[in-house]
């Protein structure tokens, strides 16, 4: 006999309720609670009798080996980078991010690019479809093969077999298990699917990523349900205006999150970008006023990027705050230590803050950029271009020390910057640097220095 129930899960964070309630009592979100109704079908072998193959076993601790030295090392700098240096066999990694952006490309390259069995699990395209993005990447690989099915039990079955070394499964959306009777891309399929992939990667020493798609309207259940369950999660982001993307780490197991890779989409797919400060600083002729250079740093890599302001009366009555990439909350405050700390009347002022490359980080050091490129607008001002900024702005005005100061300096010198601004409580440790360093503790005097 089948067993039936209906509940309702959370489309944002999976929580399960009994009742339908307009807003969720775990996330607060409105209106994502969906109905879903679960069938348990009985499997033919039961579900309570435990064959003896299944049966749990105990491990002494010093005797369990440890897999952390034995990385897998992809052929991708980016993705290593991100991963922690490399894929931990037997680990299950969850690739997010939008529909379009390019999931299917960077891990179908990596998969070509692998000198090791994959197995390319697609429910999203057709074998053909396949091919012919591994055309556009120009790779072919015999050590590649695609499998195109949705239900999790055939493909279980099929994995089992052959064994690969690495799995791809694109997207954990439109897998299913046929013990379910909800449709695929419902919270308890998505679960589902994901519990007994994670349990085939752990068993089997194999490791599987998952491309789950993101979608704004929150229309099929999004991988943030997941997150809990696997070890790694990516997210790709890019805007679509631009030709890079960006991968994130937002959680990992084996390795540190707040790493970045960063690459650009080519007509042969995607490239690693082995300079990232060039791409986020424009190139110009003229100098303008609203702009300052930050050095940045996201993970362990520092980035050289533009930050521009524009500040101007406000035509309607409240004045207008917004931000592209930098905190809108951290602007605020900015705005409030300038207005309060060094007497610019910036209360009736819309300010609107871009990153350029629409590129989103999130460093304190960037506060020093962004206070000097407001300040290069409200004054009309040019800020010197071959000056770059790094210091946190505090609440009284104070310009605070940021980490990693040297990394910053030489990647500002490398890029043929000729002075820096830092915190006066930075110590510096490098000796023989040919860029100048100024060193200020206090925004008011820095900005008496800078525009005099
Ligand atoms: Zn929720």
């Amino acid at each position: 006999m089948a067993k039936s129930k209906t509940v309702y899960f959370c489309n944002q964070c999976g929580a399960e309720s009994s009742k339908w309630a307009g807003k969720c009592n775990a996330c607060g979100e409105w209106n994502t609670l969906r109905e879903e109704v679960v069938v348990v079908k009985n499997s033919p072998a039961g579900w309570v009798k435990t064959h003896p193959s299944d049966r749990s076993v105990t491990q002494k601790i010093n005797e369990i080996a440890s897999n952390n030295t034995q990385r897998m090392i992809m052929p991708d700098t980016e993705l290593n980078l991100v991963l922690g240096g490399g894929l931990v066999p037997g680990s299950l990694v969850l690739l997010g991010g939008e529909p379009g952006i390019g999931k299917s490309t960077l891990l179908l390259q990596v998969a070509l690019k692998l000198n090791e069995q994959v197995m390319y699990v697609s429910g999203e395209e057709s074998a053909e479809q396949v091919k012919l993005r591994a055309e556009r990447i120009g790779i072919d690989n015999e050590r590649c093969d695609v499998l195109t099915e949705t239900r999790i039990e055939a493909i279980l079955q099929i994995l089992q077999e052959q064994k690969p070394a690495i799995v791809v499964v694109d997207s954990v959306q439109t897998l299913f298990s046929e013990m379910l009777e909800a449709t695929p891309g419902s919270v308890s399929q998505i679960r589902e699917c994901t519990g007994k992939l994670l349990r085939f990667a752990k068993e089997n020493n194999v490791s599987v990523f998952l491309i789950g798609h993101i979608t704004k309207d929150g229309s099929i259940a999004g991988p943030k349900i997941l997150e809990h369950m696997v070890d790694t999660v990516l997210q790709f982001e890019g805007d679509r205006n631009y030709h890079f993307r960006i991968l994130r780490t937002l959680k990992n197991r084996f390795g540190g999150t707040h790493e970045m890779g960063i690459y650009e989409m080519t007509g042969t797919g995607l490239a690693a970008v082995q300079n990232p400060s060039q791409i986020f600083l424009a190139e110009r002729d003229e100098e303008i006023s609203g702009i300052a250079i930050a050095a940045a740093m996201e993970g362990v890599r520092p980035i050289l990027l533009e930050t521009q302001s524009l500040v101007s009366t406000a035509v309607y009555g409240t004045p207008q705050r917004s931000s592209t990439g930098f905190d809108l909350r951290r602007l605020n405050m900015l705005l409030a230590v300038l207005e309060k700390r060094c007497g610019f009347r910036l209360g009736a002022q819309d300010v609107f803050i871009n990153l350029a490359g629409g590129i989103r980080i999130e460093d304190p050091a960037l506060d020093l950029a962004i206070a000097t490129a407001i300040m290069s607008s409200y004054q009309g001002v040019v800020a010197p271009s071959k000056t770059v900024f790094a210091g946190e702005v505090g609440l009284s005005g104070e310009i605070r020390a940021v980490q990693r100061v040297e990394q910053r300096i030489t990647e500002a010198e490398k890029l043929g910057f000729e002075e820096i601004v830092i915190s006066k409580y930075n110590k510096v440790q490098i000796g023989s640097s040919k860029i100048k360093i100024h060193r200020f503790g206090r925004v008011d005097e820095m900005f008496s220095w800078l525009f005099g």
